[in-house]
């Protein structure tokens, strides 16, 4: 089989030198206008073939690898004093399996885990190649379902506009959640 993002020969999904190169990009952060902090591990670029596998089970087993080594090494690093959920944003499968629930999934440790379905757009307008303005006017209005936590972390695929992650994070604040940040594999602004 081939590297994802050299194509070059490899046993695993990325070949050990590109997940090297990823692994030593620097990690960026921003800090929304509501003060949620988000952070990333990669530029959209470097990552943008791995997001956009199209065969399903190859697709999975892609994104389970970056996720282990990215959001697993996260968490075996985190410890907090709560339980704390890690919450994908629409973590329903679209064509067979979520990115979002497999990055959420890799966060799983003593202190953080994974809920699944927590945040649910019941406005499911695609917001892919829309303005700024479009995604400002046509919020997604989540409606949450999470019990017995009062900590939670955020988590998506890419940070493009920070919109998302910012209402997700204002309808968890309404339910008495206190959203700690927000982890996303890539950021778009580079
Ligand atoms: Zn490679």
């Amino acid at each position: 089989m081939r590297c994802v993002l050299c194509e070059k020969l490899s046993f695993k999904a990325i070949c050990k030198p590109c997940v090297g190169r990823l692994l030593s990009e620097n990690k960026k952060s921003r800090i929304l206008d509501n003060k949620l902090k988000v952070y990333s591990f990669f530029g959209y670029s470097s990552i943008a073939p791995i997001l956009h596998v199209k065969h399903h089970f190859w697709g999975h087993r892609v994104l389970n690898q970056i996720a282990k080594q990215t959001f697993g090494k996260f968490a075996e690093r985190f410890s907090f004093k709560d339980k704390v959920a890690a919450i994908g944003i629409d973590d329903v499968p679209q064509s067979g399996y979520s990115h979002t629930a497999i990055l959420a999934k890799a966060l799983k440790s003593p202190s953080i885990i994974p809920v699944y379905r927590a945040l649910r757009a019941t406005n499911n307008v695609k917001y892919s190649g829309q303005s700024y303005d479009f995604r400002r006017k046509h919020p997604r209005d989540f409606s949450v379902s999470l019990k017995g936590f009062s900590h939670a972390i955020l988590v998506d695929d890419v940070i493009t506009s920070g919109l998302t992650l910012k209402e997700a994070s204002e309808c968890l604040k309404k339910e008495g959640v206190n959203v700690l940040f927000a982890l996303t594999l890539a950021d778009a602004k580079e």
